[in-house]
């Protein structure tokens, strides 16, 4: 996960590009995620980054608009970074994913259409929500809270 220690500004408006801009501004592993729909390995070196991660935000690393918060975030134990509540929901689009043969809610930037990942519900977990964004580190940026403007 990218790491940045200037937070980056929410897009003033809905980002459309090609794929060959995508390509141009994202690495290998943020397209592979946020424009074709691709999932991290479980348990690798992003998930890991993340669980060490202190106060701060996360970003969609295509447009930079403000997506989770370690405010949100929880170790529900699977794999991926997790968190129970968007930091900007107006920022998070949920639509219904019918790939794999079963039906998920998958979760994207509504900024960009970048896919994130996915969210469950009534797993049980003790947060207030209990609904889990299970969301691929890879295509988030993280800035963290101490070294972002005042
Ligand atoms: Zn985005």
């Amino acid at each position: 996960m990218l790491t940045r220690p200037d937070r980056p500004a929410d897009p003033a408006e809905r980002v459309v590009k090609t794929a060959a801009e995508w390509r141009e501004v994202l690495t290998s592993q943020q397209y592979h995620i946020l424009r074709q729909a691709g999932t991290e390995p479980p348990n690798g070196s992003v998930y890991k980054e993340f669980k060490h991660q202190g106060k701060g935000t996360y970003h969609c690393a295509g447009c930079g608009a403000l997506l989770f918060s370690s405010d949100h975030k929880f170790d529900s134990g699977c794999g991926w970074p997790s968190f129970y509540d968007p930091a900007n929901a107006d920022h998070v689009k949920l639509r219904v994913d019918r790939s794999l043969g079963r039906t998920r809610t998958e979760v994207v930037c509504a900024m960009c259409d970048g896919h994130l990942g996915h969210v469950f519900e009534g797993e049980g977990f003790d947060t207030p929500t209990d609904l889990r964004y299970c969301i691929n580190g890879g295509g988030l940026i993280y800035a963290p809270a101490e070294s972002g403007p005042t």
